[in-house]
């Protein structure tokens, strides 16, 4: 099992459509291939129905997070409750400060797949987490891109699956071995079900 994935797709991101039919929550809550496993569908796509999304990623013992394509959708995305976001941060002045913005909400920031917007990572704030996403990592040079910033930040290693096959880490956990960075685990392994932060 792995330690952790908080970056998975479901059929609730439904405008997406690398998501196959098959990834339904509660199958991903029955491959159960994680010990700290979150669900964190696209905002957009959630934005409307975000209760009864909540809902059903607690009632299948996962934690609830979400995707949010920028700071476009910042206030509605910092309105609803969930244990931790995930942002795309473009180089763009206004999603810089709308990560200072998500931190202070005191859940935990994860820096989705900064490599393939590029972000600057000198940019981000050193409290944020930064990505090693599975399904973007291997397509630049992740040396020269990860390697400057082992010091400055703390790291997640996520599968970003859409597909009940993707719910795998494989290349994300090589690149940070390769790094030698050690991951953060965001939430306590058997305490995640009491996580609940505005
Ligand atoms: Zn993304
Ligand atoms: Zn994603």
């Amino acid at each position: 099992m792995l330690p952790q994935d908080l970056h998975i797709h479901s059929t609730w991101s439904h405008g997406d459509d690398a998501v196959v039919p098959e990834q339904r929550i509660e199958l991903i809550a029955a491959v159960r291939h994680a010990r700290i496993c979150g669900i964190s569908d696209h905002f957009e796509h959630v934005v409307d129905c975000f209760d009864d999304y909540a809902a059903a990623v607690r009632a299948a013992g996962l934690l609830v997070g979400t995707e949010i394509d920028g700071h476009e959708w910042l206030s509605p995305a910092l309105a609803v409750p969930c244990d931790y976001r995930i942002f795309h941060c473009r180089d763009r002045t206004a999603d810089y400060r709308a990560l200072e913005q998500l931190l202070a909400t005191g859940a935990p920031v994860i820096v989705a797949h900064p490599n393939y917007f590029p972000t600057d990572l000198q940019r981000v704030p050193p409290e944020c987490l930064v990505e090693i996403n599975n399904r973007y990592v291997w397509r630049d040079d992740w040396q020269a891109f990860y390697g400057p910033w082992r010091e400055r930040f703390r790291f997640v290693i996520s599968s970003d699956a859409h597909q009940p096959h993707w719910l795998d880490q494989t290349i994300a956990r090589y690149v940070a071995a390769q790094l030698d960075v050690v991951e953060t685990l965001v939430f306590t392994p058997g305490e995640t079900a009491d996580a609940s932060h505005a």
